[in-house]
């Protein structure tokens, strides 16, 4: 790595590279906790991808007891950020951003939005407060290198280098790479020793050449639609929720399911049976539409080498994980933020205890 100018003299007590949900949720911790931090983020505004979810909605978490949010999580993504959810479980998300002024709007099956219907509310939560507490906040600041060293790690930008003691790598899965998140964390993880698994499209709509499908594009069902996975005539896997058919096929909370757990599966050959209150219909052995275009990405930073009780890397100490960036999923309905705002909590929180009085932000200079 070639050094540029150093920005700072002393270590930052954490560098949080990616303002993603799970980079601003750490700095929000952090903040109040007073842990110096700072954040780095590549694109030129923080929040990106949270802006854009749930249609511009953010389905931010869902109002379920740990135990089933878990559940519904399913194994082996479940028992790695069980640590995580049970200590920063959904009523305390929710009460995080009722407590910081944020109206929240609960559905019948749980889920919570923003009362307003704006996912850039809940952005600005994480703004006011990182203003609020002098959060240094780099935007057009792509990391592009992380080197562990005697104290720390040097962190490599294109007009500087930063010392940081500890390092917080939450830079996202590699869907919708115009968002910013394109794997630059998995990569940064595989230089320092990390396996990585492979990043596949998870929660990802059906492509079908079936013309009679394709026929009904724009048709929307939401209750009591559902969709299931069949092989050889067999339902194994079935998900309720809404169904769009779009010009290439379908899409919809319960076919992104669906192939999720066909993915988790490892089944690649399926078909899709189709209920709506409307018909019935078979899509015979669709296939996966692209990363790029998946609400979530499966692969990532290898669970076994990060300690699940404080998202620590168990190959390079300070080196911590939070959210996508790792090989979590969930399925549809809040659990993604909910898994990444969890996992960063854990982070700071265990980061904190690493750090000891030196973490404290008064002894935290740029
Ligand atoms: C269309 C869509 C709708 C969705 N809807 C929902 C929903 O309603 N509910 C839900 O729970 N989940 C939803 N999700 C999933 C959810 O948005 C993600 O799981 C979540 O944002 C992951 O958080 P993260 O912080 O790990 O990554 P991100 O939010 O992707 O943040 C990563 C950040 O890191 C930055 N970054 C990347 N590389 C670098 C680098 N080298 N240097 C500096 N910065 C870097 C990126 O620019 C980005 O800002 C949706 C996803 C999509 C695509």
């Amino acid at each position: 790595m070639k050094y540029a100018k150093a920005l700072t003299h002393r270590p930052v007590p954490l560098a949080i590279i990616g303002g993603g949900a799970a980079g601003l949720f750490a700095a929000a911790i952090a903040s109040s906790r007073g842990l110096g931090c700072l954040v780095l983020e590549r694109k030129a505004r923080v929040g990106s991808k949270l802006l854009m979810t749930a249609n511009g909605r953010c389905n931010f978490t869902k109002d379920i007891p740990p135990e089933r949010m878990l559940a519904d999580i399913g194994e082996p993504v479940a028992s790695f950020v069980g640590p995580a959810i049970r200590s920063c479980p959904p009523s305390m998300i929710a009460g995080g951003f009722k407590a910081r002024g944020l109206g929240i709007r609960r559905m019948p099956d749980g889920r919570l939005f923003p009362a307003s219907g704006k996912a850039a509310d809940v952005v600005h939560v994480f703004g006011d407060q990182l203003r609020d507490s002098t959060v240094p906040l780099l935007t057009n600041c792509p990391v592009t290198g992380v080197q562990p060293v005697k104290n720390g790690f040097i962190l490599a930008t294109r007009h500087f280098t930063l010392w940081a003691r500890n390092v917080l790598v939450a830079t996202g899965g590699a869907s919708f790479p115009k968002t910013g998140s394109v794997g630059d964390g998995q990569e940064f993880a595989r230089r320092m020793g990390h396996r990585v698994v492979p990043l596949r499209a998870g929660l990802v709509g059906c492509e079908t050449d079936d013309r009679a499908v394709r026929a009904m594009a724009g048709a929307r069902f939401e209750n009591g639609a559902s969709a299931a996975l069949v092989i050889d005539g067999r339902e194994v896997f079935r998900a309720r929720g809404e169904v769009e058919i779009e010009q290439w096929g379908v899409s919809g909370a319960a076919v992104y399911n669906c192939t999720r757990h066909a993915v988790r599966q490892g089944i690649e050959a399926f078909d899709l049976r189709i209920e709506t209150p409307e018909g019935n219909w078979t899509v015979k052995r669709p296939t996966m539409r692209p990363l790029k275009e998946a609400i979530v990405t499966m692969g990532g930073v290898s669970l076994a080498e990060v300690n699940p009780e404080t998202m620590e890397s168990r190959i390079v100490p300070g080196l911590y994980f939070a959210g996508e960036v790792l090989d979590v999923d969930g399925p549809t309905g809040g659990y993604n933020i909910t898994i990444a705002f969890a996992t960063a909590n854990l982070a700071v929180r265990n980061c904190m205890q690493r750090s000891g009085p030196d973490g404290r932000s008064d002894t935290f200079m740029v």
